[in-house]
């Protein structure tokens, strides 16, 4: 079997036209919604994130404001920081760039973050509404990764689904998404006995782990559905070659560059899968899509107007 390849860039650009629609209804009504990014210090791999995240705002006319703290910022600096954007009308999304340094308390700023502002989804007042199958702001990745599978047509009621990593930005939102449109989930972590056996029964695997191409066909079902969230680059020759033998194109990207990236999920896992999303190009676009989705959905709840029963990511929290 050859994996059905799940093209995020495809879906991606469905869900911006249809943000598209929405921006300019609600300019129509003098509405521009407006994303703040606080980008601390100069971490390179932040520094491309944010800047993608600014240029997709840019690309669909919303309106966005980029905060520098120096790395030395101090909590309560960023606090202050944060007390503004939340005062300001403009603002409709705001969004700290993780990770922090060490010396500022991460969950002190992102807990003072308006929730009504939170377009990350990591307020704990967004995680009980998700937890209780509320309507409200629901973190980009998982949310995605719902938009990837709905839009496919994959089927979710019913279906047993394996969530391999339980962190809080996208393990654990990943399984109260699935549960909720009625999937029967199983969240996977290091600790979990006879992964490989647990993975084998889903007929929906999500990884997010963090470990390259960790997931191998022999764990998987075959016709799954698999969505890989990782995403890990590869700079060592050996790995590069182990990874990708069947694949000359990347070897050849990987001789040229130097490196190359590779998912959680071993790319020969498309054999063996029903359908299957690549790395780039799967999960990534729609984690920026989400974010864009988010940021219009705050700007129309901030002002009491209702969100569109199908606007992406609505259906998501849904029980
Ligand atoms: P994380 O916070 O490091 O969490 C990793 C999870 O994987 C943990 O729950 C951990 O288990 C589990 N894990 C680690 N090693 C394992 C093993 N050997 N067996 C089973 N489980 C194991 O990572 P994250 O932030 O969720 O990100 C996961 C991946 O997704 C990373 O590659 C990241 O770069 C990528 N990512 C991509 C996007 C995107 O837009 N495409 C967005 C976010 C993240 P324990 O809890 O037991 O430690």
């Amino acid at each position: 079997m050859t994996a059905r390849i799940l093209n995020g860039i495809a879906i991606r650009d469905q869900i911006y036209a249809e943000l598209e629609r929405e921006i300019a209804a609600l300019g129509a009504a003098g509405i521009r919604p407006g994303l703040a990014a606080v980008l601390v210090g100069e971490n390179a791999a932040s520094q491309i994130y944010v800047r993608s995240k600014i240029a997709a705002c840019e690309q669909l006319g919303l309106g966005s404001w980029l905060h520098r703290p120096p790395a030395d910022v101090t909590t309560d600096e960023l606090l202050a920081l944060i007390a503004e954007l939340n005062a300001s009308d403009e603002v409709d999304g705001i969004l700290v760039q993780l990770p922090l340094p060490a010396q500022v308390d991460t969950k002190r700023v992102l807990e003072a973050v308006d929730p009504a502002k939170d377009v990350d989804g990591f307020h704990p007042v967004n995680l009980g509404r998700l937890v209780s199958g509320r309507a409200g702001l629901v973190a980009c990745t998982p949310a995605g990764c719902m938009e990837i599978l709905r839009r496919s047509g994959i089927t979710i009621e019913g279906a047993s689904a394996a969530i391999v990593g339980r962190s809080d930005i996208v393990g654990k939102p990943m399984a109260l998404l699935l549960m909720h449109a009625n999937a029967t989930v199983t969240i996977c972590h290091s600790k979990t006995r006879d992964l490989p056996g647990v993975v084998r029964r889903a007929d929906i695997v999500v990884a997010a782990i963090g470990r390259a191409a960790m997931v191998e066909p022999s764990w998987v079902r075959p016709g799954a559905t698999v969505i890989d969230v990782g995403i890990n680059r590869i700079t060592d020759a050996a790995e590069a070659g182990r990874i990708f033998a069947n694949f000359p194109a990347k070897l050849a990207q990987f001789r040229e560059k130097g490196s190359v990236l590779v998912g959680d999920v071993h790319p020969d896992v498309a054999e063996i899968a029903g359908a299957m999303t690549p790395v780039p190009g799967g999960v990534g676009p729609l984690t920026i899509a989400m974010l864009m989705s988010n940021t219009v959905k705050a700007a129309r709840l901030r002002r009491g107007r209702s969100v569109p029963v199908n606007a992406p990511g609505v259906a998501a929290a849904k029980p």
